[in-house]
């Protein structure tokens, strides 16, 4: 029987593991820490509940239906989410993720993997106190992968710092924060015993992202008194970064953030590592080790590049003197075309190419959303304005 060894137990290991043993390939799993408080919001977008059901009935979440995006310069919208959003601590999100790999029959070894050397015909795998021969591997060792032949290859441009505090303290709705010239955003998510209060960003140091962070609850009066700091990195790969990028080599793929499968305007990953271990496992256990990239590329890599050519512009752009952020705030106060389309990117349920086309060919619009739509329109073509 074929074994395969799975590096790495966040939701693209498990997820990968998990389909691997149901279709009856022997598995192995490592992680170091197995189900841990991984620096992360935890936030489930509608997107991924609808396809994993299994998420919604484990109950272990806070469901969010509101939430407030805010500029200095343009003041604050409230949304509803129409489709609530899931907010996870992500222990809990691990946790229930890797007892579904145990119970389909994936082995689970708490191990550090220290290396991965090519063997005929396959590859070893060695952790600080085993080494295992297997036949083909799955590479989920998250955004700081230290295996550096598979897998991305980040640049310096192809992360996010991502920082922040969970707070002992409680709230109903969701906040995210945009400021001008920063290439990234704060949120607070509540969870179901404290808030998940971050920011992230490019193009500025860790330290000046946490004074800003800081800055922000200070004046929010979110103590940071008993809460504990969290840093790691995100990945947000840059528009000609995803062309290159290493999703597979010889008996290796790879799944989630260490194939960088992350939407680089929401940050969204949890997704994404979900879907791509799925798709992995099903097709390793297949043979059909050559059809990875053109999957992931057609269900939501293309679109996910293309989305970085968007961040830049939603993040830096400006229009009629003012940020892009600033505008969409004021624009989101009083177009409810422009609230559906928001409320579809929080659900995850609008590929940011179908947004393009959609505001592209948009006909028979009222005279105040004709102003909204030139707006998107410059937003979503391609080059900065
Ligand atoms: C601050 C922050 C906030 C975020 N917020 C959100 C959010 O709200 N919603 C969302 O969808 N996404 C969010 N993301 C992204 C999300 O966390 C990731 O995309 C997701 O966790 C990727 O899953 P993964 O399984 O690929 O990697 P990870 O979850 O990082 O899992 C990798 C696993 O590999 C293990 N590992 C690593 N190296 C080794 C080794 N050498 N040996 C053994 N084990 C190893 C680790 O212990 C870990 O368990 C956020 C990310 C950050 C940093």
């Amino acid at each position: 029987m074929k074994t395969v060894a799975v590096l790495g137990g966040g939701p693209a290991g498990a997820s990968a593991a998990r389909q691997l043993a149901a279709s009856g390939t022997r598995t192995v799993l490592f992680d170091e820490k197995m189900a841990w408080e991984k620096p992360c919001g935890g936030g489930v977008t509608f997107k991924a509940y609808q396809q994993y059901p299994f998420l919604l009935s484990s109950g272990r979440f806070r469901q969010v239906t509101r939430t407030c995006i805010h500029t200095a310069e343009a003041g604050a919208a409230r949304l509803s989410l129409d489709k609530p959003m899931l907010i996870f601590s992500r222990k809990e999100l691990n946790q229930l993720l890797l007892d579904r790999a145990r119970e389909a029959g994936a082995e689970l070894r708490r191990e550090r993997v220290l290396a991965m050397t090519k063997t005929n015909p396959g590859w070893r795998v060695t952790c600080t106190s085993q080494s295992l021969d297997v036949d083909a591997v799955i590479v989920a060792t998250g955004a700081r992968n230290p295996l550096r032949q598979a897998g991305t290859a980040f640049t310096g441009a192809d992360s996010m710092t991502a920082l922040g505090y969970n707070v002992p303290r409680a709230q109903a709705h969701i906040d995210i924060e945009f400021f001008e010239g920063f290439e990234g955003y704060i949120w607070v998510f509540p969870r179901t015993d404290h808030l998940s209060v971050g920011i992230c960003g490019k193009g500025e140091s860790a330290q000046r992202m946490r004074a800003r962070l800081e800055q922000y609850m200070d004046r929010r009066n979110i103590s940071r008194d008993g809460a504990s700091f969290y840093a790691h990195m995100l990945p947000s790969l840059a528009a000609d970064s995803w062309q290159g990028n290493r999703l597979s080599g010889d008996g290796w793929l790879a799944v989630g953030d260490a194939a960088g499968l992350v939407d680089p305007v929401t940050g969204e990953g949890i997704y994404y590592a979900m879907r791509s271990g799925e798709l992995a496992g099903l097709l390793v256990a297949s043979g059909r080790f050559a059809e990875y990239g053109a999957f992931i590329r057609s269900e939501f890599g293309d679109d996910l590049a293309y989305a970085s050519t968007l961040a830049r512009r939603l993040f830096l752009g400006r229009y009629l003197f003012g940020s892009n952020t600033g505008r969409l705030v004021q624009f989101l106060r009083r177009s409810s075309r422009l609230q559906g389309i928001v409320q579809q990117l929080f659900a995850g349920t609008l590929p940011y190419q179908e947004l393009r086309r959609q505001i592209k060919e948009s006909l028979h619009l009222t005279l105040s959303e004709i102003g909204v739509n030139v707006f998107l329109r410059r937003m979503v073509s391609e080059g900065m304005e």
